[in-house]
C-alpha cells in the first residue's frame, strides 16, 4: 500500500484522482478547504505551513510515497497566484523530507495547456524568485489593466519552469523523487461548468483550447495520466510535463493553428 497526498481533493481532478487510488488500496491523504483529512488553506504561508505539520502527523514515522497537487483556481484575481503556484511549490518543498523516506517517492503536478498562452513575463520572474508578495503586486496590476487572463497563464508557467529546475536537483533527483507534471486541456469539473455553459464563453475557449482527439476530457481521462506518473514503475521520467489535452498543445504551439 503507498500513501499520497492529493491536494485540492475535495472536487474536480482532485476528487476523482483521490477515489482511483482509493479504489486500487492505496492510503490518500486528501488536502483541501474542506471536507477532507487535512484542512488547511493554501492561499496563505501560515495554512501551507499546516497543511505539511497535518500531513506530517498523519505519515508519523513512514514514508509518503506520492504527492499529486490538484489545488487551484481560475478566474479569481491575485489569489490565484497564492494557491496554483505558492500552494503548490511550498507544499512540494515541505513535504520533500517525508517523500525522501519512501523507496519509490513520486510528485505529479497539475500544470495547464494555459501555460502556453499570453502570460506576464514579470509576474512569472516573481514567482520563480519566491517573492509572493511582488508577484500579488504584479497580479493586481494585470487586473487593473484589464489583463486578468494572463494571472492564472502566469502561475501555471512559472510553475513548469519551477519543476524543470526542482526535478534535476539534489534534493529531488538526487533522492530518488520524479517530479513531473500533467497539463489538461478544458476538463469538465466544477472549475469549468460556468465556462462550458455560457455561449459565448465557450466559444473563446474553444478557439483558445482547441481539442481535436475527443473533446473535453472527463477528469478520469487526468486522474490515470496522474496515477502513472505517481506509479513505482516510472523510474527515469523527471521534470516533463505531459500535455493531456486531446491535442491542443500539439495543434495551437507546435502546428501553430
Ligand atoms: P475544482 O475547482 O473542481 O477543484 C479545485 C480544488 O482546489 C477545490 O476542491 C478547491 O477547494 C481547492 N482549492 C482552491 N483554493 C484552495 C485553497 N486556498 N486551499 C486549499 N484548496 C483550495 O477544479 P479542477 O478542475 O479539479 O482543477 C484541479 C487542477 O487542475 C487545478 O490546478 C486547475 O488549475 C487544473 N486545471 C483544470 C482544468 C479544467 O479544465 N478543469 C484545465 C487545466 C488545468
Amino acid at each position: 500500500q503507498r500513501t499520497v497526498v492529493v491536494t485540492g481533493a475535495a472536487s474536480g481532478i482532485g476528487a476523482t484522482t483521490a477515489s482511483l487510488l482509493r479504489s486500487r488500496g492505496d492510503r490518500v491523504i486528501g488536502v483541501d478547504l474542506r471536507d477532507v483529512d487535512v484542512c488547511a488553506d493554501l492561499s496563505t504561508a501560515a495554512g501551507r505551513s499546516a497543511a505539511v505539520a497535518g500531513v506530517a502527523e498523519l505519515v508519523g514515522p513512514d514514508a509518503l510515497d506520492g504527492l499529486v497537487t490538484c489545488a487551484g483556481l481560475s478566474r479569481a484575481g491575485a489569489p490565484q497566484v497564492s494557491v496554483n503556484y505558492f500552494g503548490t511549490v511550498d507544499l512540494v518543498l515541505g513535504l520533500q523530507p517525508l517523500l525522501a523516506r519512501s523507496a519509490a517517492p513520486r510528485v505529479a503536478l497539475v500544470s495547464s495547456i494555459s501555460s502556453t498562452q499570453p502570460h506576464d513575463p514579470a509576474l512569472v520572474e516573481a514567482c520563480l524568485a519566491g517573492t509572493e508578495a511582488t508577484a500579488l503586486e504584479l497580479a493586481e496590476a494585470a487586473v487593473a489593466d484589464g489583463r486578468p487572463h494572463e494571472i492564472y497563464a502566469s502561475t501555471k508557467a512559472a510553475l513548469n519552469r519551477w519543476l524543470r529546475r526542482a526535478a534535476v536537483s539534489p534534493e529531488f533527483a538526487g533522492a530518488g523523487i520524479a517530479v513531473n507534471a500533467v497539463a489538461p486541456g478544458v476538463v469538465l469539473t466544477p472549475m469549468t461548468e460556468e465556462l462550458v455553459s455560457n455561449p459565448q464563453w465557450k466559444s473563446v475557449m474553444d478557439a483558445a483550447v482547441p481539442m481535436p482527439l475527443n473533446g473535453y476530457a472527463p477528469p478520469e481521462a487526468i486522474a490515470h495520466a496522474l496515477l502513472w506518473l505517481l506509479a513505482p514503475e516510472n523510474t527515469h521520467m523527471a521534470g516533463q510535463v505531459v500535455f493531456v489535452d486531446g491535442g491542443a498543445e500539439a495543434l495551437t504551439v507546435a502546428v501553430g493553428v
